[in-house]
């Protein structure tokens, strides 16, 4: 394990949120659509299902996503501010079977608070380890979806959007045409 349990957990929900806004296109169009996300990425707590809700976790989004891609002095500003602005308060929890973790914000606090608080107390650990490295932007042209390595040798390139596979396949069929064989 690269980080604590729930700081992998945060990452990886951080990115999946993030990547709605990706190379598939819109993904959280309307609250069925967040309602899904929510059950489908195992959130509990406070859940409106409205537009104003809606509006607010979409808008989170590129706030989120410049995290991925700013220097770490720029991070720490963003983390700082997403911490400060929802009066984060660390208290280690325990709550519909996972064991101990950590929350800043009460589980009735809005829900996009909760996932800017969730993912910058993730980042605080991930600062704190000097790995901002792992978190990566898929190499695959024109995917730009984000993840976070947590493989031992570093060396994940491709989100898990069939993009790993997609690249193999080209770099097959560009061998092969080097080769000069007939691509069938
Ligand atoms: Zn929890
Ligand atoms: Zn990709």
């Amino acid at each position: 394990m690269v980080f604590a349990h729930d700081t992998e957990i945060a990452l990886i929900a951080a990115a999946a949120l993030i990547n709605t806004d990706g190379s598939d296109g819109e993904l959280l169009g309307d609250v069925a659509a967040l309602d899904a996300f929510f059950a489908e990425q195992g959130w509990t707590g406070r859940h409106e299902r409205t537009d104003a809700e809606l509006a607010d976790v979409r808008a989170l989004r590129p706030r989120l996503r410049e995290l991925w891609h700013a220097e770490e002095d720029r991070v720490v500003g963003i983390v700082n501010q997403l911490l400060r602005a929802a009066q984060a308060l660390p208290q280690l929890v325990k709550h519909d079977g996972y064991a101990y973790h950590l929350h800043a914000t009460p589980s009735d606090a809005p829900l996009a608070d909760r996932m800017a608080v969730e993912a910058a107390m993730a980042f605080v650990d991930v600062v704190r380890s000097n790995e901002l490295s792992r978190l990566r932007v898929c190499a695959y042209p024109g995917c730009g979806d984000v993840f976070v390595d947590l493989s031992k040798n570093r060396s994940k390139r491709f989100c898990d959007n069939s993009c790993g596979n997609k690249a193999a396949v080209g770099a097959y069929r560009a061998r092969k045409a080097a080769a000069g064989g007939a691509d069938g």
